[in-house]
C-alpha cells in the first residue's frame, strides 16, 4: 500500500531525530518521523546540553522550557584522589536536563506544529528508486495470543511503503540507514564500560560537574534537578557477561527501559557503589539515601566511514559513538541534525552534502584523537600536562571552542 509522501523521512525519534524534525518542520519542510520504540526514553541517559546546542534550541523556540527544567552548571572541577586539582569556569553554562525531559519537550513542540511521531514503526528496508528513496515501514500492535495461558505479543499490524525524496538516519548505534548506504562503523578506540548510579543525597547542591581522574579511570559526578545526583564510574576491567548484556551497545536499551534487572549485575550492588566512592572519590561526603536508577553501559568509540550517499544521510549516534563524560554524542549529533536540516531545506545541494560529510568527519576524528590540532595553551603545570589528553574529552565543545574552554583551566592545588 502506498501513501502520500513527505519531503523527508526521519528514521529514529531520539534527541537527534526529534530536533532535526523540528528544525526541518519550522522551515516548512514536510517531515515524517518514525521510531520502532514504544515511546520516548524513560531515563536521564545523556544529561547535559552544551552552550552551542542550547543556542540552536533557542532558535527552535524551546530553550526557555528546557532551561526551566534544567540545572545550570557554571564550572567543571577535576579531582585526583582526595585532592581537587583544577577547575574551569564556563563562560556559558551547561544545562543538565534529563534526556527524557528533553525528548518530551521536543515531541511537544513537534505536536504543536502538527507533526506526530509514529511510535512502534520500524523502517525495515530502504533502497534508492526513481531518483528517490523507497522505504518499508512496519507498524506494531499488541495482540493477545494463546489458549491455556493467554499472553500478549507485539506483532506487525501494518506494513507500508513510501517513496520519499530524502531520508535522515537518526536511528542510533544499530542504524539501518547506515547499513542501507553500505557505510562501515569503524572502531576508533577501545570500548569503555561505566556503572551508572542515580541517587538522592544530602550532599549540598552545587553548580559544577566534578570529574575524578584515577590511574586508568575517568569518573563523573553530575548534580541533577530535584536533589538527585549521578555518579558514573568507569570499569576498566569489566567484562560484560554475554548472557546479561546480549549483543549490542547498551545493557539498557529503550525497549527494556522497564526491565533492566540491575540486581543480576554484582557491580551494581549498593556495597560496590560505596566501595567505589571510598576508593575513587574520598572527598564525596554526601549520604546515599535511595538509589533511584542503576545500570551498566558499554560506550563504544566508532565512526561511520561516510555520513551519507545519494539521498540518505546520517546524524547522531548512527554516525558516531564515544565515551560519556563530555556528552559529545548527543550534542554534536543535534548540531549535525541542524546542519543537515538546513542543507536539505535549501534543496540538498550535492557539494554542500559532501561538505557536511567532510566537516563532521573531521570534527569526530579530532574528538576521537585521530587528528591532532587542539592545542590549548594551559598553565605549565605538571599534573595538567600529564592529564591533558584525558581532560579534553570531558569538556563541552570541539575545535576552537574546545581550545577556548580549555584555556580557562586553572590550577587549584
Ligand atoms: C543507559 C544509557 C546511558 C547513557 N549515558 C550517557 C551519558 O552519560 N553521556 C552521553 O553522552 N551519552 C549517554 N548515553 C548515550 C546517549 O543516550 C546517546 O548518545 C543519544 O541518545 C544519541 O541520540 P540519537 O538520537 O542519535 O540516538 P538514539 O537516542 O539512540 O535514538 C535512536 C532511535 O532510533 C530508533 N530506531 C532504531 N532503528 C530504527 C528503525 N529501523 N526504525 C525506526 N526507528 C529506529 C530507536 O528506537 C531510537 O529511539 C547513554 C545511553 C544509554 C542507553
Amino acid at each position: 500500500m502506498f501513501e502520500a509522501a513527505p519531503d523527508v523521512l526521519i528514521v529514529g525519534a531520539g534527541p537527534v531525530g526529534l530536533f532535526t524534525a523540528l528544525t526541518l518542520a519550522r522551515q516548512g519542510v514536510r517531515v515524517q518521523i518514525a521510531d520502532s520504540a514504544f515511546w520516548t526514553c524513560a531515563h536521564s541517559y545523556a544529561l547535559a546540553l552544551h552552550p552551542r546546542t542550547l543556542g540552536l534550541l533557542k532558535q527552535a523556540g524551546v530553550e526557555p522550557e528546557i532551561k526551566r527544567k534544567s540545572l545550570l552548571l557554571n564550572r567543571i572541577a577535576f579531582y585526583d584522589g582526595s585532592t581537587r586539582k583544577a577547575e574551569i569556569p564556563l563562560d556559558e553554562p551547561l544545562a543538565v536536563s534529563r534526556q527524557d525531559a528533553l525528548e518530551s519537550i521536543l515531541e511537544d513542540a513537534l505536536n504543536h506544529i502538527g507533526v506526530r511521531v509514529q511510535w512502534r514503526s520500524e523502517v525495515s528496508a530502504l533502497w534508492p528508486e526513481n531518483g528517490q528513496v523507497r522505504a518499508k515501514i512496519d507498524s506494531f500492535e499488541r495482540e493477545s495470543r494463546g489458549y491455556a495461558i493467554a499472553h500478549e505479543e507485539w506483532v506487525v499490524a501494518n506494513c507500508k511503503e513510501l517513496e520519499v525524496p530524502w531520508v535522515i538516519g537518526a536511528d542510533g548505534y544499530d542504524s539501518s540507514v547506515r547499513r542501507a548506504i553500505d557505510a562501515e562503523f569503524v572502531q576508533t578506540g577501545a570500548p569503555q564500560y561505566y556503572a551508572v548510579f542515580e541517587f538522592e543525597s544530602d550532599e549540598p547542591r552545587c553548580d559544577e560537574l566534578r570529574v575524578a581522574l584515577g590511574e586508568d579511570t575517568t569518573d563523573a559526578l553530575w548534580p541533577l534537578p530535584n536533589g538527585h545526583w549521578r555518579w558514573s564510574f568507569e570499569l576498566p576491567y569489566y567484562k560484560a557477561a554475554r548472557q546479561l548484556a546480549g549483543p549490542g551497545y547498551f545493557l539498557t536499551s529503550r525497549l527494556r527501559d522497564h526491565d533492566p534487572k540491575p540486581f543480576e549485575i554484582p557491580v551494581l550492588e549498593e556495597s560496590t557503589f560505596r566501595t567505589l566512592l571510598a576508593l575513587r572519590a574520598p572527598w564525596f561526603k554526601g549520604d546515599i539515601r535511595s538509589i533511584t536508577w542503576r545500570t551498566v553501559v558499554r560506550f563504544e568509540q566508532r565512526q561511520a566511514s561516510q555520513y551519507g550517499a545519494g539521498r540518505m544521510w546520517l546524524a547522531g549516534d548512527s554516525a558516531h559513538l564515544t565515551g560519556p563524560v563530555g556528552v559529545q554524542s548527543m550534542n554534536v549529533g543535534m548540531q549535525e541534525g541542524h546542519d543537515l536540516a538546513g542543507i536539505i531545506a535549501g534543496g540538498g545541494n550535492a557539494l554542500k552534502l559532501q561538505a557536511y560529510n567532510d566537516r563532521w568527519t573531521g570534527v569526530w576524528r579530532q574528538l576521537h584523537g585521530l587528528d591532532k590540532g587542539v592545542h590549548p595553551s594551559m598553565h605549565a603545570n605538571a599534573w595538567i600536562s600529564d592529564h591533558v589528553a584525558r581532560i579534553l574529552p570531558c569538556l563541552p565543545g570541539y575545535g576552537n571552542e574546545l581550545v577556548e574552554v580549555a584555556n580557562h583551566l586553572a590550577v587549584t592545588a
